[in-house]
Order: C-alpha cells, then sequence, then structure tokens
C-alpha cells in the first residue's frame, strides 16, 4: 500500500488540472488519475496534415478571470493570442442567410436580421422594468419576457445554438444564464444590467490595481487552447497518471480509499473532476441522493467536424463563424471560421472550417459516418456562402455526452448535492455540469475546489508532516 497522499484529484480536463495545479502550488501533496491517455478533457488540440484542430473548445473570454490567473500563474502570458480583428464579425442564419450582428446603433439599424417590428420590440427591453422572473422560469420564457419572440427565436436560438446545443424550451434561465437572470432581478433590465455591469467590473479591477486584458476579441494560446493544458500536465510531471481510470471510491478512518486501473490510493481529499456520469457512478455507493442529483444533468450530444482546404476560400467572408438556430433551413448549429480567427490554424495560405452538429435536436446525427457528416457541413456551407470545393481534410470527433444541459430544477439539484456532500467530508466536486458549462466555468470550479481543500486540510491540521499551507 502507497503513503496517503494529501489530496488526489480525479480527472484531468482543465477542471483537474486547475484544480490540482493550485493546490501544488500551495504545496499541497497532490495525485491526478486520468481514464484517459492524454490529460486535457474535452480540449484537445491536434496536428494534423498541417492543419492545427480543435477538439472542442476554440476560444475564451478575457474577462474569463479563472483561466487567465491560472495561465499567467503557469507562465503563459506571453502565449495568450487574441483572435484576428476581423473575425470580430459574427454571423446568424435567418431563414437560409447568413446575417451579421449587429455591434452597434447604426448596425443595428441596417441589420437584417430582425424585422422592423423585431427590432421594435427589442429596443423597448430596458424600460420593461417592472417584470421579473420566477425561478421556474425557462430560457424560453424569459428571452420572450425580455426581447419579445422574434428575438428570442433568432438571437437566443442562435446563443442555445452556439453554447448548449440545448432546447430553449427546457433550459432553467437562472441556471444556464444566470447573469443575465440576476440583471433581470436587479435592474429590472438585462441591457441596463449589462452596461453596469461593464462599469463595475472596470471599477472592481482598478480598485485591486488591474487593468482588463487590452483585448478585443476573444482569446487562445499560439499552439491552440492545448497549449494550457499540455502545459499543466507537465508542471503535474510525475503526480499525473494517464490510462488510470478510477473505479470506486470508499470512505476510511480519516479520508478516502481511490480505487483505480493500478491498484489505490489513499488520500485525506478527494476531488471529482470528472463529467455527471462518471460522477454519478462514483457517487453512487457513497450517497445515492448525491448519485440521484448528478445523473440528472443531461448532456447534449455534438459532432465537431474539421474540413481543411488548401488554399482559401473566397467564398467564406471574413468573421468569426455562424451560428444557426433552430428552424433557420440549416443542419449544423453553427460552423466556426478558425482560420480567421488564428493565423496559425493551417499550411500557408489554406482554410479551416469546423462545423458543429447535433445537439438535443438531433441527437441522431452523431450516428452518422463522417463522409455524411462532412456532407451536411458543406451542404450548409454551399446554402449560405456558395461554397463549391472539396475539402483536403475531413476530420470528425464525436462527443455523445458534450454538454451539459442546466434544465429546469437544476439549482434546486446543485443545492440538494451541496447539503448532501456535508455528510462525505473531504469530498469535493468540479466541472462544468455544477454552475456552467464553458471552460471559464470549468477552470474556476476547478480552482474553488482546490481553496476548499486547501481549508479542508488546514482545518483538520495537526496531523504528523502536516504543511501550512499558502493560498490556492
Ligand atoms: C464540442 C465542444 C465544444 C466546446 N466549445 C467550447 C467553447 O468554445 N468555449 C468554452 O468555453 N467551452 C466550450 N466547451 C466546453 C468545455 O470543453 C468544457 O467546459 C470543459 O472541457 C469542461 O472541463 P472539465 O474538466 O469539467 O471536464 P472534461 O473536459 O470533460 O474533463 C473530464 C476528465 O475526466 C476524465 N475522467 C472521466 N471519468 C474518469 C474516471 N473514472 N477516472 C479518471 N478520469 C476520468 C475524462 O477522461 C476527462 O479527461 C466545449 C465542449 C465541447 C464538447
Amino acid at each position: 500500500m502507497e503513503a496517503e497522499r494529501q489530496a488526489v484529484v480525479v480527472g484531468a480536463g482543465p477542471a483537474g488540472l486547475s484544480c490540482a495545479w493550485r493546490l501544488m502550488q500551495a504545496g499541497i501533496d497532490v495525485e491526478v488519475l486520468e481514464a484517459q491517455a492524454t490529460a486535457g478533457g474535452n480540449v484537445q488540440t491536434m496536428e494534423v496534415d498541417g492543419f492545427r484542430l480543435e477538439g472542442g473548445p476554440h476560444t475564451f473570454m478575457p474577462s474569463a478571470d479563472a483561466i487567465v490567473e491560472v495561465a499567467r500563474e503557469a507562465g503563459l502570458a506571453d502565449k495568450m493570442t487574441a483572435s484576428l480583428p476581423a473575425a470580430k464579425k459574427r454571423f446568424i442564419v435567418r431563414q437560409g442567410r447568413m446575417r451579421v450582428v449587429f455591434g452597434g446603433p447604426l448596425s443595428f439599424l441596417a441589420s437584417r436580421l430582425l424585422s422592423f417590428r423585431g427590432k421594435l420590440r427589442l429596443l423597448q427591453e430596458p424600460f420593461r422594468t417592472r417584470q421579473r422572473g420566477d425561478p421556474t422560469d425557462t430560457a424560453e420564457r424569459f428571452f420572450v419576457r425580455r426581447f419579445g419572440p422574434e428575438a428570442a427565436r433568432v438571437l437566443a436560438g442562435a446563443f442555445i445554438s452556439g453554447v448548449y446545443a440545448g432546447d430553449i424550451s427546457r433550459l432553467s434561465a437562472p441556471a444556464a444564464f444566470p447573469l443575465f437572470w440576476r440583471f433581470e432581478q436587479e435592474h429590472g433590465s438585462m441591457i441596463r444590467g449589462a452596461m453596469k455591469h461593464r462599469r463595475q467590473r472596470r471599477a472592481e479591477l482598478a480598485a485591486a490595481g488591474r487593468k482588463p486584458l487590452p483585448v478585443k476579441g476573444l482569446l487562445s494560446f499560439s499552439g491552440g487552447l492545448g497549449t494550457l493544458t499540455a502545459t499543466l500536465a507537465a508542471k503535474l510531471g510525475p503526480r499525473l497518471h494517464l490510462d488510470t481510470p478510477v473505479r470506486g471510491l470508499a470512505r476510511q478512518a480519516g479520508g478516502w480509499r481511490v480505487e483505480h486501473a493500478g491498484g489505490s490510493l489513499d488520500c485525506r481529499a478527494l476531488v471529482l473532476a470528472v463529467p455527471p456520469g462518471p460522477a454519478a457512478s462514483l457517487l453512487e455507493p457513497l450517497d445515492a441522493e448525491a448519485a440521484g442529483a448528478v445523473t440528472a444533468v443531461p448532456m447534449a450530444p455534438v459532432a465537431v467536424v474539421h474540413l481543411g482546404f488548401e488554399r482559401r476560400c473566397a467564398e467564406i467572408p471574413d468573421g468569426f463563424g455562424f451560428l444557426a438556430p433552430r428552424g433557420q433551413g440549416v443542419r449544423s448549429l453553427g460552423v466556426l471560421f478558425p482560420s480567421r480567427l488564428f493565423a496559425d490554424r493551417t499550411p500557408p495560405g489554406g482554410e479551416l472550417l469546423t462545423a458543429f452538429i447535433g445537439g438535443v435536436h438531433d441527437a441522431g446525427a452523431l450516428a452518422l459516418d463522417d463522409g455524411p457528416l462532412a456532407d451536411i457541413a458543406l451542404a450548409d456551407l454551399r446554402t449560405l456562402t456558395g461554397l463549391g470545393r472539396e475539402p483536403a481534410l475531413v476530420q470528425v470527433r464525436r462527443y455523445p455526452e458534450a454538454i451539459p444541459q442546466l434544465v429546469c430544477g437544476h439549482l434546486e439539484r446543485m443545492e440538494l448535492l451541496r447539503q448532501r456532500l456535508h455528510d462525505l467530508p473531504g469530498l469535493l466536486l468540479a466541472g462544468n455540469y455544477l454552475q456552467g458549462v464553458g471552460l471559464k466555468d470549468a477552470v474556476a470550479s476547478g480552482v474553488a475546489a482546490a481553496r476548499e481543500v486547501a481549508v479542508y486540510l488546514q482545518q483538520r491540521g495537526g496531523g504528523e508532516g502536516e504543511r501550512d499551507h499558502g493560498d490556492c
């Protein structure tokens, strides 16, 4: 039997890696057990025939404080790269055509994304301050109340395709859109709330002696998002065990026993940074109610289809890509234009387009072979841009359980989970199904779990060899 560790982290996705990195930085003796042969979870940057392909997420926002902090600590400050200025333009599909998303008052007036009536209704949003929601509101009810039915269908529908691959009538407004929800609760309006929030954030950063990152667009790293996860994995060194799926957990005096493919590890604190399915299986023998709360988080399936071209496609406009609300004449949830976002994604002069297909409304798409999936993406691109060329490279990756769906009842279930975890001292959860589905939420949850582990170990203190842990 190996010596007891202070902490074990299960799962080396962005949440688990950030957690373990922070624990290591605080001088806590930590081991990370990862089921797959590579670290990074859904963040997988691959090099294929000179194309740099992102398996899952492509970007994060400059306001993603947890990612920016972890990246800086890991020595990656000068590796963060902003998207190219041309990528500022975004498109939404409306009635089978790509329409530019407005960025200011003039482009709003000129935009053909919404009808005149739809625009008028949208403009009333800041003045509808008496309408406050009910915590049981679906995203659909919330966005229709705020923006009117047309903008809800088109703008929120596009956002939901892009972020959740989900169903607007099932997502919970306060769980899936907590910031927007708060804006309405506190300011009676999303637009007013967003403006105040921006001012407040600037003031808070100034008070903390920090400046917002001088970046207009979205962020990645040179070499892709995998640079972050690979760097954290390398820094963890021998503490990270790949190809080591965890099969069971048992409570024992003073901590936990973790059963894994190669044996077992004893530890005082344990962080489960795995998706809801594996988390529920591991929790089930310990607390059926906690496992039930986690099992109730449905997952949307997504296939990612990369299309690489040897030459630039003149038919593709400069921009970030398009998102497609359901019912607008295309099957893809959206297509990114990665070679217009970052300069390092193709061989010289090439083009890379990445389609997302599936989601809760089209789960069957994942059963299709690579060829038919590529055909769906190419047909959508042909309809929208006139692109007629065949790609030199087709690469498909399927995620049967891609994006957690924070559906109605999620907040109540997470509260129940939090209460049940009181009876499992030293066991913490991290991951993007708890409080937000994005990369920034996953990293923030890992950082928060590390902080809780440090406090827990400190409170238990007094043990032989116990050190005074630095801040996590
Ligand atoms: C197709 C796609 C596109 C996305 N696009 C974006 C985007 O553009 N922007 C954005 O912000 N977010 C995006 N996301 C979401 C982002 O990828 C997630 O928020 C993030 O990866 C979640 O990190 P995590 O560590 O919680 O989970 P994961 O990344 O799922 O990592 C969990 C890890 O746990 C491991 N594991 C599971 N079971 C066990 C076990 N029993 N024992 C040991 N290890 C185990 C897994 O192998 C995995 O490595 C996207 C996701 C997908 C799938």
